[in-house]
Parts: C-alpha cells; sequence; structure tokens
C-alpha cells in the first residue's frame, strides 16, 4: 500500500478528452491522494474536441468546459506545448512520475490502396478535419510568405475552392461532417468559431454536388441518426439516393433487426428517398454498394471510378466488376482514423494500437508495472467522445487496483517533471495560458461579430497566451 501522505504522481500523455477523463477518474476517487500532469505536444487542450468534432456542432464541442473543470482541479497540471521526443523522452518521463497513461489518441488516417490515391485533390478525412478546425500542423507558421499563409493550408484552401463536386468514400459521421462543410453556405459556417482564414477559403467554395460513397448497404452504415437526419435538415439541399438500394436482402434484414441504429438509419433514408426532387441549389448523393477502385485525373483528380459490390458467400464485400465514373475534383477518403506509435511506447502495428489487458500496457510480453493506455490508441478510432469516459474509468480502476495490491507505488516524485522541464529550459502552457488564449478568441470573434475566432497558428497561440515561439 502506498504512504497516504505521499501522491502518486501520475503523468497522462494527451490532454483530449480520454487524458482529461484519465486526469478526472483518478481526482474522483478517495482511495490514495494524487498529482496529475496532463501533457500535450501542442500548446492547447482538448483534443479532438477542439480539432476533431466539427465547428457546426457547439453542443458537442462545448464538453470543453466540463474538461477544463477537471484541468482546474486541486492536483491536476496542465503542461502544454511539450513534445515527448523533443523535450524528454518516455524513459525520463516515466521516471520523474509514479505511472504514465497513454492517452494520445490516433493520429494518422487509413489509406484506400487505389491507384491515384496520391493525386492533388485526394486527401485524407483527417487532414480536411484538422484544416477547418484550425490545427496548427496543419496550418504551419509561415515566416517566408509575403500573404502571411503557409503551403499547407493554402494547399488545402485552393483544393476546396477549385471544386464544384467532391466525393467522400466511406459512411460514417466523419463523413458526414465532411460532406456537410463542403456544402454549408458561408453565412452557415460563419455562425461556427472557424479560423478566418478557413471561413475565407470556404466562402470561396462553388460545391454544388458531394458523393457519399458506402462500399456495403444502407444497412451497414456507422453514421448516429442524430447526424444522419442533420444532414436532411440542411435547407436547399437534394438528398439522392436509389430506391433500390432500399430494399434490404436477407443479410440487410437481418442486420437492422439485430441494430435499433442500422433500423433507425435505414428509415430515414426511405423517407430521404420518398422525397422528390426540389431543384435545391445543392445536392448529396448516397451511393451504396460501391466501392472506389481508381481515383482519376493526370496531376489532379478529375473523377473517380466505381465499382458496384454485393456481398460474397464468405460474407465480405465483393465487386461484381460493373464500373461507373463519377466526375470530381476532390476525394476526401473518410475510412477511419489510425493510431501511431510513440518513440519509446510500446505499440501494435498490426492493429495501430499500444497492446494491453484492461488499460493496463503490455510491453516486452509483460505487464508493464507503471504504464497505462486509454482512448483511441488502447481500444481504435470507435465511439463518440463520451465512450473515452467509461474507458478511462476501466484504466483508472486497474490502476488503483495495482497500487492497492503493491504493484504500483508512491515514491515521492512530486515536483519532479517540473524540475525536468525547468532544467531544460522548456516553459510548459499551463491552464491560465490556456485561459488567456480562450479569451484572446473570443475577443477577435467579437471584434468581427462572432461568438469566437480560432487561432490557428502555433504563433498565434503562442502570442496570445503571452510567451514566444522562441522562449
Ligand atoms: P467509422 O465510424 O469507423 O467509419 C468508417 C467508414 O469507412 C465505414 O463506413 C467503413 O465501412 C468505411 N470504410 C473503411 N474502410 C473502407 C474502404 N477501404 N473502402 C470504403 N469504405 C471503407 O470512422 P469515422 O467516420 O472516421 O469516425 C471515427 C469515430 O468518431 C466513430 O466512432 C464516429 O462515430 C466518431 N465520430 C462521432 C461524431 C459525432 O458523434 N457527431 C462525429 C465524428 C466522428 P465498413 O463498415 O464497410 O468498414
Amino acid at each position: 500500500m502506498s504512504d497516504e501522505a505521499t501522491p502518486l504522481v501520475v503523468a497522462v500523455v494527451g490532454a483530449g478528452p480520454s487524458g482529461i477523463y484519465a486526469a478526472e477518474a483518478l481526482t474522483v476517487q478517495s482511495q490514495l491522494p494524487v498529482e496529475v500532469a496532463v501533457i500535450d505536444r501542442l500548446p492547447v487542450p482538448f483534443g479532438l474536441v477542439r480539432y476533431g468534432v466539427a465547428p457546426d456542432h457547439e453542443a458537442i464541442r462545448s464538453i470543453r468546459h466540463t474538461l477544463e473543470r477537471t484541468l482546474a482541479e486541486p492536483g491536476v497540471a496542465f503542461y502544454g506545448d511539450v513534445t515527448i521526443g523533443r523535450d524528454l523522452v518516455i524513459e525520463e518521463l516515466r521516471a520523474s512520475v509514479d505511472a504514465v497513461v497513454y492517452a494520445y489518441g490516433a493520429g494518422s488516417d487509413k489509406r484506400l490502396g487505389i491507384p491515384g490515391e496520391d493525386l492533388t485533390g485526394s486527401l485524407a478525412a483527417p487532414e480536411f478535419v484538422a484544416w477547418y478546425c484550425g490545427h496548427p500542423d496543419v496550418h504551419p507558421d509561415a515566416h517566408t510568405r509575403p500573404d502571411g499563409g503557409s503551403a499547407a493550408d493554402h494547399r488545402l484552401a485552393d483544393l476546396v475552392t477549385g471544386a464544384t463536386s467532391a466525393v467522400v468514400v466511406g459512411v460514417g459521421n466523419v463523413a458526414l461532417d465532411v460532406a456537410r462543410v463542403l456544402l454549408k453556405t458561408a453565412p452557415e459556417l460563419a455562425e461556427t468559431d472557424m479560423a478566418d482564414e478557413v471561413l475565407e477559403s470556404l466562402a470561396g467554395k462553388q460545391v454544388t454536388d458531394v458523393h457519399v460513397l458506402g462500399r456495403r448497404g444502407p444497412a451497414y452504415t456507422a453514421f448516429t441518426t442524430k447526424e444522419l437526419r442533420e444532414l436532411g435538415q440542411l435547407p436547399d439541399l437534394d438528398i439522392v439516393l436509389s430506391a433500390a438500394d432500399l430494399e434490404l436482402d436477407a443479410s440487410s434484414e437481418a442486420a437492422v433487426g439485430q441494430d435499433k441504429v442500422a433500423a433507425r438509419n435505414v428509415a430515414v433514408m426511405r423517407t430521404w428517398a420518398e422525397r422528390s426532387s426540389t431543384g435545391a441549389s445543392r445536392r448529396v448523393h448516397l451511393h451504396f454498394w460501391t466501392r472506389p477502385t481508381r481515383i482519376l485525373g493526370g496531376d489532379r483528380v478529375t473523377g473517380i471510378e466505381l465499382e458496384r459490390t454485393t456481398i460474397g458467400p464468405d460474407g465480405f464485400v465483393e465487386g461484381t466488376g460493373e464500373l461507373t465514373e463519377v466526375s470530381a475534383q476532390l476525394v476526401v477518403r473518410s475510412v477511419g482514423y489510425r493510431g501511431v506509435a510513440l518513440p519509446g511506447v510500446p505499440y501494435d502495428a498490426s492493429t495501430g494500437r499500444v497492446p494491453h489487458a484492461e488499460g493496463r500496457v503490455i510491453r516486452d510480453g509483460a505487464f508493464s508495472p507503471d504504464e497505462y493506455v486509454t482512448g483511441w490508441i488502447k481500444r481504435g478510432p470507435t465511439g463518440v467522445i463520451g465512450t473515452n469516459r467509461s474507458d478511462a474509468v476501466e484504466t483508472v480502476r486497474s490502476l488503483l487496483a495495482d497500487v492497492d495490491a503493491g504493484r504500483l507505488v508512491a515514491r515521492g516524485r512530486s515536483g519532479r517533471l517540473e524540475q525536468l522541464l525547468t532544467g531544460r529550459g522548456i516553459t510548459a502552457l499551463d491552464l491560465p495560458a490556456w485561459r488567456r488564449i480562450d479569451a484572446a478568441e473570443v475577443a477577435l470573434g467579437a471584434s468581427h461579430g462572432r461568438l469566437r475566432t480560432t487561432l490557428a497558428h502555433r504563433v498565434e497561440l503562442l502570442a496570445a497566451a503571452g510567451t514566444s515561439a522562441e522562449d
């Protein structure tokens, strides 16, 4: 058992919802005193709540207020702008604290593995989402361009403004987010907290048609029904889908029989199939039993080749050989996120996750005594924000059980991480720094009649925090 007076010092790597829910689970328990350092490589906390949840979903984004309350708890400290691998290595972190909880999410994307995937105009949804959410990785600081922009954000801006027709591959919630952002008008998007430069680019877009592709039938979508319905509520938008696709085969009938969400989604789409065209200026085309086989174009995307699919005898999707083409200047693959390796942390490349059992990290085939994992890097990129809360509770339950069993011990390491960083001249951004950034974003928004405006560049965030990129 730990000495009651000696707090267990825990570092959480990642200040997204999964990391902050782990900090919350550690602070609400009364079994032992804890100190929690929540570390993030970005200057700001909240991870996917800020950089993944669509800007027009303010109700979900407002979860940040709850997350912020956890960061403000006594015994919890935020360490922003601290990068594992640059500022300190995992072994140094482990030596500075009693336990580490990895909660660094799934920072990459999945590929389709088809010809043309690297053409200009073909991109991964996570990159597009990061762009419209104002993520500093996609809005790098520009020191050389006279217009103050940077190469990456100009590339994405050009792609969006140059497209009239776009294809989104995949039928999950991210595909819906991408489709909505591509279709919404400038005044609709101005109600969000998007960065000014993103809003300007999106205001210049001329997208009239978005084609969403499901490789299986409408009974097998990954949408949540609320998000699907929202698409049908957009004004001046026709939803185009084939009534024949909504006639379910036996296996689809069985799927909707077992899955209430699938049944509700099919019911929503049936109401859409009954609507006649209103001649709206924007259209979403929902294509089912369709997979992309080739992205077309010379150096830029001009279209996509699609193949009709069916379920084969083995139960897997297979092509029928029936090909069609859709004209498009933008192809966004929205087929899921993927976890990446963090140097020094166990990683299973076959799953894109940290190997674990109930949140206890497995290192070299055995439980590591002081390493835990939660969130997308633990279970894969699934579920809604709240799923990370129960996930974090499971991980912290394992950690507390290990303390109880004497496998994890408080060793009087309070203040060591701070000493290590200070000794290296590293000034982490703390919660008051975030609050200064928050105030600056609200003030910037208010200066042009918006609720807030996201600062997309790292230099802007550091300036608002009252520090500079050189510090
Ligand atoms: P997702 O829910 O896993 O959906 C991925 C989609 O891509 C599925 O339709 C999948 O089809 C398809 N797909 C995968 N590989 C494919 C391929 N090679 N070719 C064609 N299609 C392929 O992933 P996501 O949309 O990125 O969302 C990630 C998580 O965040 C989900 O849990 C989601 O619910 C959540 N999220 C929630 C919200 C919200 O609540 N508002 C918003 C955004 C994201 P198959 O089923 O056939 O594999």
